[in-house]
């Protein structure tokens, strides 16, 4: 039987490496079987962008006092020889959104953000090339299911159940009034939606993806949800309408 191969982000955990050694892994920062993401979100996000690229690896997410929507296990309560049998823990997928940017693609798991702080952007939005509207405000918001608690909820979207296939648009302040008219609600797009964002020009413009910047020197964006997805193992008594009150009610 070869060896599984692991990673480790994040805080800094010798006990946990010594752990994984003993019961046979190996280290193995370029080529892992398993990313161990030590942290919260926000270390889990660096550790997916530094390791989607990898078809079959698979991320665990160990919580370090963080939010940790992503991070479903703390420090020492992971019996990491269950991961392997996967006895008391399951493999989810969490589809990924993928950004055409002048043909070059991004991958997204929590939100591609669009903003123009410094003046009003104007965005003509099409959704599988039918026109839509044409947004003036700040920006836009579309968000992953699993990103929807994330920025998305800061600007009032929905809160989606991980498991909904499809993604949302949400606005941030569009201006309204007797010229200028948006849905001004949050929009739930299916998988099969591929939207269009059209600028009237880049000038300030910033296009994030997952927090960070990518080349916004373009006219236009395409956006739909991926055909990659990135394999993550929770607990299997994780129930996501639990955390949610937990995270944002208690
Ligand atoms: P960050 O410090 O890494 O994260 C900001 C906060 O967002 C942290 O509390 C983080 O939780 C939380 N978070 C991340 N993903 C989440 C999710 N799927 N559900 C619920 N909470 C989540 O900030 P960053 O490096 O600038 O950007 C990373 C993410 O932060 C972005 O993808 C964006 O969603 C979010 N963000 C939100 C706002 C806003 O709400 N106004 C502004 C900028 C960025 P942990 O404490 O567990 O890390
Ligand atoms: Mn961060």
């Amino acid at each position: 039987m070869s060896h599984k191969r692991f990673a480790i982000c994040g805080e800094k955990n010798k006990g946990l490496e010594e752990k994984l050694i003993g019961l046979g892994f190996v280290r193995d920062d370029v080529n892992p079987d398993y990313v161990f993401s030590l942290g919260g979100d926000g270390t889990m996000l660096d550790s997916v962008h530094k390791y989607m690229h990898l078809d079959d690896v698979k991320f665990v997410g160990i919580n370090y006092g963080k939010l940790g929507f992503y991070t479903d296990f703390v420090k020492d309560d992971l019996d990491i020889a269950d991961i392997v049998s996967n006895e008391h823990y399951k493999t989810e997928e969490f589809r990924l959104l993928e950004l055409d940017n002048n043909g070059k693609k991004y991958f997204a798991l929590n939100e591609i953000l669009v903003i123009n702080p410094s003046r009003t952007q104007t965005i003509k939005i099409y959704v599988d090339e039918a026109e839509l509207e044409t947004f003036r405000g700040t920006g836009l918001v579309l968000s992953t299911p699993s990103g929807s608690t994330a920025y998305n909820k800061s600007l009032g979207g929905a809160i989606l159940a991980p498991s909904i296939d499809g993604y949302q648009l949400t606005e941030m302040a569009s201006i309204n009034n007797r010229v200028y008219k948006t849905l001004s609600s949050s929009l739930v797009l299916s998988h099969t939606n591929v939207v269009k964002l059209e600028f009237d020009n880049s000038d300030g413009l910033l296009i994030q993806v997952d927090g960070d910047a990518v080349d916004s020197n373009c006219k236009e964006i395409k956006i739909k949800l991926a055909d990659k997805a990135i394999k993550l193992i929770t607990r299997r008594d994780t129930l996501f309408l639990e955390r949610v009150k937990k995270s944002f009610l208690e």
